[in-house]
């Protein structure tokens, strides 16, 4: 089979129909120059906040299996439609589930991982010559339950599937074009950047940078599947994130997080195990993503990916010190 494109758009590249109709004829190009388009598509604007709020207005604890059963609504509802359009066009498609794409996760909902992609119904629907819509943000479970992989999911979808199909690249397109050395919304006079490596990007991500789901980049640069970002509503040139290891060294970007960083002193503290492992359990059963956690002779420091409230404070400080 000729190389297979994989062409994914976000959210407000397709929150109305005038944007589904760009979005149609930016496949359309493509479709005339490359024989093999496989498309992933998130839900319209919003629509993901919107089912999620609405859950959550009907109770306060929200069955999880549940959410996943309808948030993965929303893909659903953008891939037919592009479907929809793009065969009015004439041109040959077919929009595709989770799960009738072949994608299988593991168990957890909200935040499945995805274990195998079953590639037979993509490759037959390919090779009748259909443009292949797949929703992103999406699986089935072995209980052949709908799952979905947290929010931002369809990038890891769209590299995902293209791994599987070893397709040549992988674009990710949105309402913003590339990488930048800053924050182009904050720093007058940033550039954008041509090439990026996995590592850089992974780097970026978890810094905060918004542009791409950390996970995708992690199985681009597994797979190395070269992820290039660019806007949907122009034709500028946008950043290629590859394997680029022999490049030479140059600085990327400069970077700002918020975080939070707590930390708990007393001397000795790194002989204080029972200390160490609150701290610890603290983490877990809050969930908390941390970026690092460090132990000197009279500190325990810990520095989470994002904004902790003090209620959290409060919580870790009657933690330590109850003696239990
Ligand atoms: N629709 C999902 C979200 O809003 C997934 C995605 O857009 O990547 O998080
Ligand atoms: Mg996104």
């Amino acid at each position: 089979m000729e190389d297979i494109i994989v062409l994914k758009f976000g959210g407000s590249s397709v929150s109305n129909n005038e944007n589904l109709k760009t979005v149609a004829n930016k496949i359309i190009d493509f479709k005339n120059n490359n024989q093999n388009i496989v498309v992933i598509l998130s839900a319209q604007g919003k629509t993901t906040d919107k089912l999620i709020h609405e859950a959550y207005e009907l109770t306060e604890e929200v069955n999880k299996r549940e959410l996943d059963a309808l948030v993965s609504c929303g893909e659903q509802m953008s891939s037919a439609k592009l479907s929809i359009l793009l065969n009015s066009l004439g041109f040959p498609a077919v929009s595709l589930t989770g799960w009738q794409a072949g994608i299988y996760t593991n168990n957890t909902n909200q935040d499945a991982l995805i274990e195998t992609i079953n590639t037979e119904r993509i490759y037959s629907e390919l090779e009748s010559g259909n443009i292949v819509i797949i929703t992103g943000f999406q699986g089935i479970n072995e209980n052949l339950d709908i799952t979905t992989f947290g929010r931002g999911g369809s990038d890891t979808t769209a590299v995902a599937v293209a791994a599987a199909l070893k397709a040549k690249n992988c674009y990710i397109f949105s309402d913003v074009d590339g990488i930048y050395s800053s924050d182009p919304n904050k720093v007058q006079g940033t550039k954008k950047l041509t090439k990026l490596s996995y590592d850089e990007m992974l780097q970026l991500s978890n810094e905060g940078a918004k542009v791409l789901h950390n996970r995708c980049i992690e199985i681009g640069a597994k797979y190395n599947i070269p992820i290039i970002t660019k806007s949907t509503f122009n034709d500028n040139y946008g950043t290629v994130i590859s394997d680029q290891k022999i490049e030479k060294n140059e600085i990327k970007s400069i970077i700002k997080k918020d975080v939070s960083r707590i930390s708990i002193i007393g001397n000795g503290i790194i002989r204080n195990t029972d200390a160490i492992i609150k701290a610890i359990n603290f983490i877990k059963q809050n969930k908390l993503e941390m970026l690092e956690f460090n132990v000197s002779e009279s500190k325990i420091s810990i520095t989470f990916k994002t904004f902790v409230s003090d209620k959290m404070l409060e919580k870790l400080h009657n933690e330590i010190f109850t003696n239990k």
